[in-house]
């Protein structure tokens, strides 16, 4: 069973209250990476679970709960990109390069498919859930083949949308969901979890994720990159800054990995310039103030400008070296003029 993260505790009781009158569209929303997904999962399997606790938790141990976590519980969908489910499966190099990649989106397709799920009725007689995740992946038709079934809900069938982007959803879907906003973790206790899961530095990745710990998960790792040291190395010297070697350094490394590098680096420049404050890499404080002191606040406004454009282009560009090139020199110059 996916345990709830313990800065989830509010968040289930108030779920709780939802078990005894439970409305047919629910959507959790938030910030990405605070574990809205698991929470909406865990809930799910609580609500088809047979002998739930007093807490409502699923017990982990009857035929449904061994059907959900196999799962194959006849009662439950899932729907999700395909990228989410094929994840872990297969390595990028291990595809053949002619294989097509794997869907970003929901399609409709897939909310069709639910058509002879929705017409049924429960095999355990109870509850029926479906989670959507995330939701505003679903593409314009796909939304509007789920609100049929939204309209005309089936009795004892719950949807369960997750979202951080909910702005992006059919106000018509919006209107007919209850929404339940889950709230970012006190940075306390996600400082505590992220120590539990080993993560080496969890202040700094949790504020370099924006307070979103199963992001700053990720971000640790990425943190402690060869690559990533290499490049902060570099741009601490802009005057010393070998660009055509740098790029060459980087040029396996994901571009949009190295955009977002430089965008959290430019992000503290301007900090630091404007406000005397550092966000993403902290105890840096005296090397970035000298940094920044002799370069003109529009100059690092444009550097930041230049870097949101760059993580546009970041996802089709051909040649990464010479992507990197210029923007190294983008970066040289705006810090040396
Ligand atoms: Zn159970």
């Amino acid at each position: 069973m996916k345990d709830i993260y313990p800065w989830q505790k509010n968040d289930l009781a108030r779920l709780q209250e939802l078990r005894k009158r439970p409305p047919h569209g629910l959507l959790f929303k938030g910030t990405k990476g605070i574990g809205k997904f698991d929470l909406a999962m865990n809930f799910a399997q609580s609500l088809l679970c047979q002998h739930p606790d007093g807490a409502g938790f699923a017990c982990g141990k009857c035929p449904s709960c061994h059907w959900f976590e196999q799962e194959s519980h006849p009662d439950f969908r899932l729907l999700q990109p395909e990228v989410l489910s094929t994840e872990g499966e297969e390595t990028e190099d291990s595809r053949p390069a002619s294989a097509r990649k794997p869907s970003k989106l929901i399609s409709v397709d897939q909310v069709r498919g639910l058509a002879g799920f929705i017409g049924m009725s429960a095999h355990q007689g109870g509850m029926r859930v479906v989670v959507i995740h995330p939701a505003e992946t679903m593409n314009a038709n796909a939304a509007n083949a789920l609100l049929k079934s939204l309209e005309e809900p089936p009795p004892g069938l719950l949807f369960i949308l997750v979202s951080h982007k909910p702005q992006q959803l059919l106000p018509t879907i919006l209107s007919r969901c209850l929404s339940f906003a889950l709230p970012a973790p006190d940075a306390a206790s996600a400082t505590r979890w992220l120590k539990e899961q080993g993560v080496k530095n969890p202040a700094e990745a949790l504020a370099a994720s924006g307070f979103a710990p199963l992001q700053a998960v990720q971000l640790d790792e990425q943190m402690g990159s060869e690559e990533r040291e290499k490049l902060l190395r570099a741009v601490r010297q802009p005057a010393g800054l070998d660009v055509f070697a740098l790029a060459e350094a980087l040029q396996k490394t994901e571009q949009v990995l190295v955009v977002q590098w430089l965008q959290q680096w430019s992000y503290d420049l301007n900090a630091m310039k404007l406000a005397g404050r550092l966000r993403y890499h902290p105890g840096e404080e005296a090397a970035i103030r000298k940094l920044v002191e002799p370069v003109a606040a529009l100059n690092l406004a444009r550097l930041q400008n230049l870097l949101k454009t760059a993580k546009r282009e970041s996802q089709h560009t051909l040649n990464p070296k010479l992507f990197f090139e210029s923007l190294l020199f983008a970066y040289r110059q705006l810090m040396l003029e």
